[in-house]
């Protein structure tokens, strides 16, 4: 097979499975990995049609709670929060208070039920923001003055040069060409703007520990998983910067890929104070470079 990143042949087995988070059919897919790019791919990669039975009504980027989590888990989501403040550790945050009092274009690509662009839009009212995703139809509720929410593909009727934040949170994953797409972006990305790019990180921890339950695989939908080593050097290639790259704090999905791991059916009822209990230890994971999850930030070189 060729690889959809740097289109080379020579590729190697990771492993197979099928859909075991949602459970829409039984089929086999193999990953395999790029052994150039190191990036892995779905083999045989489904095609844009077959996608769409893969994304049932009630998975998860439509059900997302937008409402705050139970008492006790609130609690502990505020000390959370309140220590990274502390700490300034919300660095992602801190970048983006960068634009805070200038007249901005924020686009966020594949927004889900819009919660991110609900929580920033009451941070920065003199943002503009713009969110799209092409299975979404329940954001029209969210539409205000500064924010409009598209599902058809709109990008290319936009002029270039006009966002100056695009955020792409669990999105590459999900793309046959995630190649095309980021050049798509940058063209619509203003000179001195920045594109934030969140996605599973193949050199994990919880990867290697978990492999085939590992929750970040979530065959079929994840097409391709980049770690924080070849998407840097494939945005390098792209002509982009990086700024900084932010390793995730949460342990969902190592508390996660543990439940699959036990064939665990259901979800204890205790499972948010069992995430929130063990989000200190996945400090150290951040420290080592070796979360689930990762999050590079980039701008355009100049
Ligand atoms: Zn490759």
């Amino acid at each position: 097979m060729k690889c959809n990143l740097c289109e080379s042949l020579e590729t190697i087995f990771i492993l197979s499975g099928s859909d075991s988070y949602m459970k829409v059919d039984k089929k086999k897919f193999d990953i395999y990995q790029c052994k150039n790019c190191k990036v892995t791919s779905l083999q045989p990669m489904p095609t844009q049609e077959e996608l769409k039975k893969y994304y049932p009504s009630n998975y998860k980027v439509y059900t997302q709670d937008m409402s705050p989590n139970n008492t006790k888990s609130k609690n502990l989501t505020y000390f959370k929060n309140l220590i990274m403040k502390k700490l300034k550790m919300n660095n992602l945050e801190r970048i983006l208070e960068r634009f805070s009092s200038k007249k901005i274009n924020y686009l966020d690509y594949g927004c889900g039920n819009g919660k991110n662009i609900k929580q920033l839009s009451s941070k920065y009212s003199n943002w503009t923001f713009f969110g799209y995703d092409k299975f979404n139809k329940n954001i029209d509720n969210l539409k205000t003055k500064n924010v409009s929410f598209y599902s058809s593909n709109f990008l290319n009727n936009m002029p270039n040069d006009y966002f100056d934040v695009i955020n792409l949170s669990s999105v590459i994953e999900h793309i046959i060409d995630p190649k095309n797409l980021i050049l798509l972006l940058k063209k619509k990305l203003s000179k001195d703007g920045i594109l934030i790019i969140k996605t599973p990180n193949f050199n994990s921890l919880s990867r290697k520990m978990f492999g085939q339950h590992w929750h970040n695989l979530d065959i079929p939908r994840h097409l391709h998983i980049f770690s924080d080593h070849n998407l840097e050097k494939i945005l390098n290639e792209l002509e982009f910067t990086k700024i900084k790259i932010l390793y995730s704090r949460n342990s969902a999905v190592e508390v996660k890929s543990f439940y699959k791991l036990f064939n665990l059916k259901k979800r204890p009822k205790i499972h948010n104070i069992i995430v929130n209990l063990l989000n200190p230890f996945t400090l150290i994971l951040s420290l080592l470079k070796l979360s689930s999850t990762f999050t590079i930030i980039v701008k355009k070189e100049v």
